[in-house]
């Protein structure tokens, strides 16, 4: 947490992350390359995201009071949100976000069909 710079700093650096927790979105470079789901999680320091089922890692869990036997487990690891565009709500197509600002308030629009996202 930045606690000592004014709201409108933080809120400037907030700009790279454009994505929301929610959002559809599809994986367009890696070993998930083409396929597409659902922001789970947004990290906005690290400039990533965790997608349900994208991404997923087996490890191996050594024998521990939970698993006597050990075993694999899969853990999905968040990715870069340079490596996944946004799949529009409205036109259901891989979109740019924009940005507008309406009566003071600001918020997202698809610059496919400039639908409010
Ligand atoms: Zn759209």
């Amino acid at each position: 947490m930045i606690t000592a710079q004014p709201k409108a700093e933080v809120e400037l650096n907030k700009t790279n992350m454009k994505l929301k927790k929610g959002d559809k979105v599809k994986v367009i470079t890696g070993k998930d390359k083409g396929r597409d789901g659902v922001i789970e999680r947004v990290y906005n320091k690290m400039n990533t995201v965790l997608i349900t089922n994208i991404n997923v890692y087996k490890k191996h869990i050594k024998k521990n009071e939970k698993m006597p036997q050990g075993g694999v487990v899969d853990l999905p690891r968040p990715l870069d949100v340079a490596k996944v565009v946004l799949i529009c709500p409205k036109c259901g197509k891989e979109s740019k976000i924009g940005y507008k600002i309406e009566k003071d308030k600001k918020f997202r629009v698809c610059k496919n069909c400039d639908s409010k996202i």
